[in-house]
């Protein structure tokens, strides 16, 4: 049976983040042939309407409010459940992102639905459709099949897809009023921390370091390998516990998931923590000293040596091409 299914635009900073595009695939899987409904919450989204519909939306929903200028888990789920009560959506399709993260659960337990959350491929379509997601920390992966009420799921970022865009597809925009009281958190101010370069999440290429970098220092040859593929820099725990670099560049279990075409490890061990946040890349070269290294058992290539000397190398024979 074909069913309709929302898809919450993800926005931040005036930019629809690719997830959203990835979620109306997942959400055409879903739908088998019912409509697709896009929804932005922000306080000024309705001119962002158009990219959702050209990857594929049948129509978009926005909801604009002053209170939805910056994410509150309190804010964004009024303005949902409004939504959903409108419209009733069979399935609903979020990023599993940090906001997807901290709203999806608060959502289904309103709904009292299920959620798959973390789904990385979908298998079949309509009511057949089978959720894959990984458990025990990337070891294993499990297929979910929702068999009643509605299908809500949320998606890892670089793994499904999105649609090629067609610029061309029309659709429908509608902005209903929703009324968003009682919050007990108002943001009023957002002070960001400065990130250099390409988002971490979203990177194509990262090059990460662990404890093996040794010093914050130790990463400026990381930092410009990374620049020179267009990169990111990432790191693994022990390197952010050593205080080399931020918190916010960790990857792994209790840090960011990664899936980039090309991830580079160097002086990383590969403890099954980390292998958690990029063991799904496309391409993984490892490099590190020891040859009997966790990390090799995942990698691609491997190349054992002292990371001080591989990088340099790799960096002059980039910059020679
Ligand atoms: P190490 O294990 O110390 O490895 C350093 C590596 O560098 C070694 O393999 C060494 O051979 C190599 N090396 C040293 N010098 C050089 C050189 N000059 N050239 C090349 N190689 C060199 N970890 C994460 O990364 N992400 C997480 O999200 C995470 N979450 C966790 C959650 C929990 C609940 C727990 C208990 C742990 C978690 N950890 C996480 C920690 C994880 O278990 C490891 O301790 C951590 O990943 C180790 O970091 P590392 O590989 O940089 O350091």
């Amino acid at each position: 049976m074909s069913k309709k299914v929302l898809v919450l635009g993800e926005v931040r900073e005036g930019v629809i983040r690719n997830v959203s595009y990835e979620s109306i695939a997942a959400a055409k899987q879903i739908a088998d042939g019912g409509e697709i409904v896009g929804l932005l919450l922000g306080d000024s989204v309705s001119s962002l309407a158009p990219n959702l519909i050209a990857y594929g939306a049948d129509r978009v929903v926005t909801v604009e409010h002053p209170h939805l200028k910056s994410y509150t888990s309190d804010g964004y789920s009024q303005a949902i459940l409004a939504v959903y009560e409108k419209e009733k959506p069979e399935a609903i399709v979020i990023g599993h992102t940090s906001l997807g993260k901290d709203l999806s659960p608060k959502i289904s337990s309103r709904l009292k639905s299920g959620l798959v959350s973390d789904v990385t491929e979908i298998e079949g379509s309509g009511d057949s459709a089978l959720f894959i997601r990984p458990i025990y920390s990337g070891k294993a992966f499990e297929k979910v099949k929702v068999k009643e009420g509605i299908v809500f799921i949320t998606i890892r970022p670089n793994n499904i897809a999105p649609l090629e865009k067609d610029a061309s597809r029309s659709g429908s925009v509608e902005s209903p009023a929703v009324e968003i009281t009682n919050l007990r958190t108002i943001i009023k101010e957002v002070i960001r921390k400065t990130t250099e370069g390409v988002d971490l999440s979203e990177a194509k290429v990262v090059v990460a370091g662990g404890r093996g970098v040794k010093s914050e220092e130790g990463f400026e040859p990381l930092k410009e390998l990374a620049n020179l593929l267009g990169g990111a820099v990432g790191a693994s725990r022990g390197a952010c516990d050593a205080d080399y670099c931020d918190y916010s560049l960790q990857i792994g279990q209790t840090g960011k998931v990664v899936t980039p075409d090309l991830y580079i490890a160097a002086g990383i061990s590969g403890a099954i923590q980390h292998l958690a946040g990029m063991s799904n890349s496309k391409v993984i070269v490892a490099i590190n000293k020891d040859p009997e290294a966790n990390i090799f058992k995942v990698a691609d290539y491997g190349i054992v040596g002292d990371l001080f000397e591989v990088i340099p190398l790799m960096i002059e024979e980039i910059k020679a091409l």
